[in-house]
């Protein structure tokens, strides 16, 4: 189960509404405690895919790098990867499994029209051929 705290959430919706219709990304950092896991901080990452950003996302390895360093200096791990799907469901898509890493936790925002309406979280697995749904609690749920 992944738990989104109260800033980072707003942070998540507040990128993900202000990047529409494009798709936004960015990492999840917090605490894991066996299969428990908590985001206490958002870090908003450039959309870096060229071409239309409105059905793609692309991160910078690097950037993905410095979350992670980032994680670890305030003792803390990189959970995840959050997205947005303008217009679309919050459905983990071909291309977001193919792009995904089985060890993290893959937050989808759906936004409508420009505001929120639904999240799920996905977990990839080690063949990256399916995703399961993963428990996600936010804020206002
Ligand atoms: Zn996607």
């Amino acid at each position: 189960m992944i738990q989104i705290e109260r800033t980072p959430w707003r942070e998540m919706v507040n990128h993900a509404q202000a990047s529409y219709p494009n798709e936004c990304c960015g990492a999840m950092i917090g605490s894991i405690d066996g299969d428990q896991k908590t985001v206490m901080f958002a870090l908003a990452l450039d959309n870096v895919s060229q071409g239309s950003q409105r059905a793609r996302y692309e991160l910078r390895p690097e950037d993905l790098l410095r979350a992670d360093r980032e994680a670890r200096e305030r003792k803390l791990d990189l959970i995840g990867i959050y997205h947005s799907h303008p217009d679309c469901a919050a459905y983990f898509s071909e291309t977001d499994l193919k792009n995904s890493c089985p060890w993290y936790s893959f937050v989808v925002l759906s936004i409508q029209e420009g505001k929120f309406d639904h999240a799920n979280s996905w977990l990839p697995n080690a063949e990256q051929t399916h995703a399961e749904k993963e428990e996600l609690l936010w804020p206002e749920s």
